[in-house]
């Protein structure tokens, strides 16, 4: 995200559908047509849930190593990064690059190899038994490996003056807006832990830091907040509300409101980090894959590997740590390359078992 305003787009969601949706190759969409008119379930080797960094650099490996993938990208695809403006931290962009434009290379590439990107969400799995079963946009796919891309959502405010002024003053990502904020006064909301964790890190760019919650006290660890309570930069808003972002074209100012005592105060800050949580995307996988108490999926050891043999996890789905587009991208690949190579080990048992091998 850029905090000049001049070189933004009035739409949060800008570029959205003009590079990450473009028509696939001919031979792609007539293959994938053909099959949904049949009614018959689309079979293959590996099926990638989601089309953010995680599923897209899945489907780059699998299709280069053959493996011909199908992603159902979702309804939106492009993932989080459709939602944003300049990505300058994804290496190979010297100059920085526009989120949507990140992703429709992203798309490009993987389609050169021959991955199928299905505009659909999943909304119905079977994992049972193999091949696993997903059901999208009415039709049944069939895979003998699965890798579950599905990301997660930053928890917003809800309120209309917030999403107006996202990405151009707003954002839900430190690590990715920090930088755009040096010597300005911005405010973090939320009262956990990553609040605290933003707000401290926000200080090596910002002037000054305020934390605003809506409550007496914060949640987590009293060192985040002994720390952020000495920090020089940080200033501490309890008992507030944020009633309004205000500003026209970029964050002026914060509306708040007191939990505490009648009143309203203006506070004028140039960014707003919203850190109240993100929400992994996991309902239809809930009751299959097992989830860690934050609710993202569990991955086994040092592998992609989730509790059902075949189903691999890559992306922000598996982690609340992170939560990068090349973390995410590196995950991706990871899964592809667990996939892989467990396919090649069932085809090895199968040829083994047909020629009566113990
Ligand atoms: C505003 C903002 C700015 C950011 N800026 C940066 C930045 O500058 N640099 C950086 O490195 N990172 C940035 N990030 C973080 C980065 O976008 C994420 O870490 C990254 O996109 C995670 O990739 P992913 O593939 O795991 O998931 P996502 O990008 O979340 O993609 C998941 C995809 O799965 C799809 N999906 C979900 N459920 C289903 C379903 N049931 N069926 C089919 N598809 C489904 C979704 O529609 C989505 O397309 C930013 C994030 C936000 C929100």
């Amino acid at each position: 995200m850029s905090d000049d305003t001049s070189t933004k787009s009035k739409s949060p969601l800008a570029g959205l559908s003009l590079t990450f949706l473009a028509p696939a190759p001919d031979a792609v969409t007539a293959s994938v047509a053909t099959e949904k008119t049949s009614g018959e379930p689309v079979s293959a080797r590996v099926v990638i849930v989601g089309s953010g960094p995680a599923g897209l650099t899945a489907a780059i490996y699998t299709a280069r190593a053959n493996l011909q993938p199908i992603v159902i990208g979702g309804v939106v695809g492009g993932g989080q990064l459709m939602i944003t403006s300049e990505v300058e931290n994804y290496p190979g962009f010297p100059n920085g690059i526009q989120g949507p434009e990140l992703m429709g290379l992203f798309k490009a590439q993987a389609e050169r190899f021959g991955a199928k990107i299905i505009d659909a969400d999943v909304d119905r799995v079977d994992l049972s038994s193999r091949p696993f079963r997903l059901w999208a946009g009415g039709i049944e796919y069939r895979a003998d490996a699965v890798i579950v891309a599905t990301g997660a959502e930053a928890l917003w405010l809800g309120l209309d003056s917030e999403t107006r002024l996202r990405g151009r003053g707003v954002s839900a990502c430190a690590t990715c807006d920090g930088f755009f904020f040096r010597d300005k006064e911005i405010a973090v909301v939320g009262g956990g832990d990553s609040a605290l964790e933003e707000a401290l890190y926000l200080t090596h760019f910002a002037s000054m830091v305020h934390v605003i919650h809506r409550r007496a006290g914060f949640r987590g660890s009293k060192i985040m907040q002994a720390r952020a309570a000495s920090h020089p930069k940080i200033e501490l808003h309890l008992n507030r509300t944020i009633e309004e972002v205000l500003g026209e074209d970029h964050v002026e100012a914060l509306r708040l409101g007191k939990t505490d005592e009648p009143g309203e105060e203006r506070l004028a800050v140039q960014g707003l980090f919203v850190a109240i949580g993100h929400r992994p995307n996991v309902a239809v996988f809930q009751g299959w894959l097992e989830s860690d108490d934050k609710g993202y999926l569990r991955t086994e050891g040092a592998t992609t590997a989730s509790n059902i043999e075949g189903v691999f996890v890559a992306g922000d789905v598996d982690d609340h740590r992170y939560r990068q587009a090349v973390t995410a991208a590196g995950e991706g690949c990871r899964a592809a390359i667990d996939a892989e190579r467990w396919l090649e080990e069932q085809a090895a048992i199968g040829k083994q078992a047909t020629a009566g091998i113990a």
